[in-house]
């Protein structure tokens, strides 16, 4: 195992997000995804995590098994919505004991009221349990056109920096341009935070999906990318390959502008990561 800290603090990294199956279908299509994204080594990969028990159960499983039967270096999400503090506690610690050396502290999306508890707020709350109870690496999330929630880019700005000074590093929400990149790093750094913040990459692959999701996270994806998707028409082909080209472009810029990681959402597929690599000049075999 590794801790994302020192990798970050050694080069660049490239990492992989994932989400717990939900089924045995889910599960094939994981596994698959894993082994053929296993080639490109990866520096770490994560786990998304929703609420309750099931969702405990299921990211638990995904992260220990890859701990145990690969090379990777897997990192779990938790949300403080999905359980009430003594909970998230007994989690932290299931982490620790079963060997996880990283945590990504996320205020996590909305739940179903029955589902949804309210003892630790924010973000910043489970960076300091998860610190008590042992990590030494732990990494928070960045909304570089700010969070939906906040009445203001500044406030937002301001508490995410309060929340970086808890925490090792950040992970973005996507976007699509180098300069939303910039700008977030470089209000960071105005706060006094130059911690690193990993630039979060999702390759188009359909335009609605795409929308449907960046409009969950507030943002607008900007009206020059969809321009370019849509000009591809209805052929999917086309689509995917414009989507791909605007990720690798981004890529690219981030790399030359320093990014200290990408982190790609590979919604637990593996082709379109594997064609960014492959443009990048990135890809192993
Ligand atoms: P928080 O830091 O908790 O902040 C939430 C809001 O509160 C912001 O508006 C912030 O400005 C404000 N705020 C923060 N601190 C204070 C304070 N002290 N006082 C007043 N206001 C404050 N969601 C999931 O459910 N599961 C996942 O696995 C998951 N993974 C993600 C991974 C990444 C890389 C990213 C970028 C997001 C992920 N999310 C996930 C989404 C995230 O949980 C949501 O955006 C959630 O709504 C907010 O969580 P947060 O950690 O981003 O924000």
């Amino acid at each position: 195992m590794s801790r994302i800290t020192d990798l970050l603090a050694a080069g660049q990294t490239f990492s992989f997000e994932f989400f717990p199956p939900k089924d045995s279908e889910e599960q094939r299509l994981l596994t698959r995804t894993i082994a053929d994204l296993q080639p490109l080594r990866p520096s770490f990969v994560s786990v998304t995590y929703r609420g309750g028990r099931i969702s405990r159960e299921r990211t638990t499983r995904v992260v220990v098994d890859l701990l145990r039967t690969t090379d990777l270096t897997p990192m779990p999400h938790l949300t403080c919505v999905a359980h009430p503090r003594f909970e998230l506690g007994e989690i932290i610690g299931g982490f620790r004991a079963a060997g996880m050396e990283n945590l990504l502290a996320l205020g996590g999306d909305p739940l179903p009221a029955e589902e949804s508890y309210k003892e630790l707020a924010y973000a910043s709350e489970l960076v300091e349990l998860g610190r008590r109870l042992g990590f030494q690496s732990i990494g928070v999330a960045a909304h570089p056109a700010g969070h939906p929630r906040s009445p203001d880019l500044t406030s937002d700005r301001r508490y995410l920096a309060a929340k970086m000074r808890l925490a090792d590093f950040a992970i973005t929400q996507f976007f699509f341009k180098v300069e939303e990149y910039e700008r977030l790093r470089d209000e960071m750094a105005a706060l006094g935070v130059n911690k690193p913040i990993i630039a979060g990459i999702m390759p188009i692959t359909s335009l609605t999906s795409v929308q449907r999701m960046a409009q969950l996270s507030g943002y607008a994806v900007p009206d020059d990318v969809v321009q370019l998707i849509e000009a591809g028409g209805t052929d999917r082909d086309e689509i995917r390959k414009r989507g791909i080209s605007v990720a690798t472009n981004l890529c690219r810029d981030l790399l030359e502008a320093g990014v200290p990681g990408l982190h790609f959402y590979t919604l637990n597929f593996s082709k379109a990561t594997r064609e960014i690599y492959t443009n990048l000049g990135l890809a192993v075999t």
